[in-house]
């Protein structure tokens, strides 16, 4: 006997919402759980998802919604429904559909075969989505992983069961840029996953234009790898290496008259632009990092709730 929650962050979803409940009600229902509730965090939309959400919990005791005061992001969406989740288990799941809530069952299933305390789920195949996005995602996925620290499931979402031992290690995490499904990777405990196929967006647009894609891949990439510096570190090593040959082959070149140096403008030019840029391009590096303290140690709270209806 468990208790579950099921956490749905929500921006804009006035045109998924009342379907999403609907199916993930009637699986609920259908499973022997002592408890289980759906947690919506309604991520400061701007349409009328807060007032589908409230006419749900008013009709449901079992609907709890956690209203942001404006848009934080999805990934505070979901740490917020996390940080208020209290049952044996959660699955954290899209508004959207696209990950089927049907699932559930299974997942839970394979948590209890296997004792697992996350069951994460791979996507297979991905529907409906552009080709941009696919190939996008996909060669993310793949040099995150070679550059972090951490070893990532390959293709994986926040689509997951996580059990209380996850939850509680989760409530722990103290950084305001998170990465949850490699926060989650991090933890450690038995992980395994499951496969499945991504569905199309039931209705609506993504919400996730390209501009939120590139914030969730950089907190991704600097939060987990220090990379970057090692690879600013190793450029400017070769650029020293080839200036000191360079200098020599000059130097010598004027002593012995092996080159003309006054006809040396182009050649100039080129070594000027290109240690500029190598320049700009390993304080942009540094720059990320410090860009990351100085958000993380202003210690802003990562999400601000204006409302909870149902506790
Ligand atoms: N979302 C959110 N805040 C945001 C952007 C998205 O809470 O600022 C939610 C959104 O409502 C959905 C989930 O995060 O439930 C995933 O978003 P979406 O389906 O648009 O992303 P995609 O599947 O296109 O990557
Ligand atoms: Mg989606």
């Amino acid at each position: 006997m468990k208790s579950l929650s099921v956490i749905i962050p929500c921006y804009n979803e006035e045109s998924v919402i009342e379907t999403a409940y609907g199916r993930i009600k009637t699986i609920l229902d259908s499973l022997h759980l002592v408890s289980s509730q759906i947690l919506f965090i309604n991520d400061g939309s701007k349409d009328k998802t807060p007032d589908i959400l409230s006419d749900i919990a008013k009709k449901d005791l079992s609907v709890r919604v956690i209203n942001f005061s404006r848009n934080f992001g999805h990934q505070a969406a979901v740490t917020a429904g996390i940080h208020h989740c209290t049952t044996d288990f959660a699955v954290i799941i899209d508004a959207d559909l696209q990950d089927p809530p049907e699932l559930i069952p299974e997942l839970l299933a394979k948590q209890e075969e296997e004792q697992a305390n996350v069951v994460y789920c791979v996507r297979k195949k991905r529907i409906g989505e552009s080709k941009f996005k696919l190939w996008t995602a996909k060669k993310f996925y793949r040099t995150l992983n070679k550059i972090s620290e951490v070893d990532f499931p390959l293709d994986t979402g926040d689509f997951r069961l996580i059990d209380s031992q996850i939850i509680e290690q989760f409530k722990r995490f103290k950084e305001r840029g998170k990465y949850i499904r490699g926060l989650i990777s991090w933890v450690g405990f038995k992980q395994v996953p499951f496969y499945y196929e991504r569905e199309a967006r039931f209705a609506g647009e993504t919400k996730y234009p390209l501009k939120k894609m590139v914030s969730f891949a950089t907190t991704a990439l600097f939060y987990f790898s220090k990379k970057p510096l090692l690879m600013a570190t190793g450029l400017g090593f070769i650029t020293v290496v080839v200036g000191i040959v360079m200098a020599l082959w000059y130097l010598f070149g004027k002593i012995f008259g092996y080159t003309n140096a006054e006809s040396g403008w182009t050649s100039i030019m080129i070594i000027v632009i290109f240690f500029g840029g190598i320049q700009l391009l390993t304080i942009g590096v540094l720059g990320q990092y410090i860009g990351i303290l100085f958000d993380e140690v202003k210690e802003r709270p990562e999400y601000i709730v204006k409302d909870f209806i149902n506790g």
